[in-house]
């Protein structure tokens, strides 16, 4: 299996809030704070199908072992996106060593919204749209998408733009049955029409995104302390409303994470900026100690 990269932790000038600088950029201010990315996805019949077994079978590595994870699961590794999906990027970092897997059910899928079944931009690789609940969707092995095309402003992709975090599909092709849960102990610090922000305690400090939750089961507001593994909300289709109409995209988790860095030029002036990075690294890390038994409790 592979071996994990060690988190890039940056000394921080300032405290507090979002200074940032990905690593090996040197530019200054590049904060891309737009909404999440359009990952609009034919809304298919949802149906029950697919329990979607993790192939990976979940033995547990028996007492004192090491970290040496005794279970792995099938993934493509970091930065590898699903062909045609765009340019991707190459920081495999770590930057978010620890965390919780960030939805509570045994297995979960990373992949592709819009370049797999019921996706939009499945149909140009001449195959049927398709359902979002295709087999394919809920089973391994995981694709990072990070940078898949779109036109979001992200530092971190080859070409400037792109998939500003990484979409998660839960165990089942089930809307509103799997929640989504905090990653680390923090705050929670916006709450949006399909948006949640958690900005951790550890430092530097990260902030957390949950796109796509039942905004109306909701178990958090802006101000709210939580604690690892507490819940957040049900991983669902929201996406918000237009002119008053609600509008959906595939069931899924989109999770984004973001750190802040600044840098003092020999002038003086201090550039702070924050940035989207790559959470794949990260999720490959927390699910496999999901799978060895040695992930985060659920709080309630
Ligand atoms: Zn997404």
């Amino acid at each position: 299996m592979r071996k994990l990269a060690l988190v890039p932790l940056f000394a921080l000038a300032l405290a507090g809030c979002d200074q940032l600088m990905p690593p090996g950029n040197d530019s200054s201010s590049a904060a891309p704070a737009s909404e999440a990315a359009s990952e609009a996805a034919s809304e298919s019949a949802v149906s029950d199908s697919m329990s979607a077994e993790a192939s990976a079978s979940a033995e547990n590595s028996s007492s004192e072992s090491s970290s040496v994870a005794a279970v792995d699961f099938p993934h493509d590794p970091a930065t590898q996106l699903v062909s045609g999906s765009g340019q991707g990027y190459t920081d495999t970092s770590n930057w978010a060593p620890g965390i919780c897997f960030p939805i509570a059910a045994a297995t979960a899928y990373a992949n592709s919204q819009v370049y797999s079944p019921g996706g939009d931009h499945y149909p140009s690789y001449g195959h049927a749209s398709g359902s979002q609940c295709d087999s394919k969707n809920y089973s391994y092995p995981w694709h990072d998408n990070f940078c898949e095309a779109r036109s979001w402003s992200n530092v971190m992709c080859k070409s400037g733009q792109g998939h500003q975090g990484q979409d998660i599909r839960p165990q089942t092709c089930k809307a509103k049955t799997y929640w989504a849960i905090a990653v680390e102990d923090g705050t929670i610090t916006q709450v949006g029409s399909y948006t949640v922000a958690l900005t951790g305690t550890d430092t530097p400090h990260r902030i957390f995104r949950y796109l796509h939750l039942d905004s109306g089961t909701l178990k958090v507001k802006v101000g709210d302390h939580v604690v690892r593994g507490q819940k957040i909300g049900l991983v669902s289709d929201n996406f918000g409303t237009s002119n008053g109409v609600p509008q959906h995209t595939t069931i899924h988790l989109h999770f984004e994470v973001r750190v802040a860095q600044s840098e003092t030029l020999p002038d003086g002036t201090v550039l702070a900026a924050s940035s989207f990075v790559p959470p794949y690294t990260a999720l490959v890390d927390a699910y496999t100690r999901r799978l060895n038994g040695s992930d985060c409790q659920v709080v309630e």
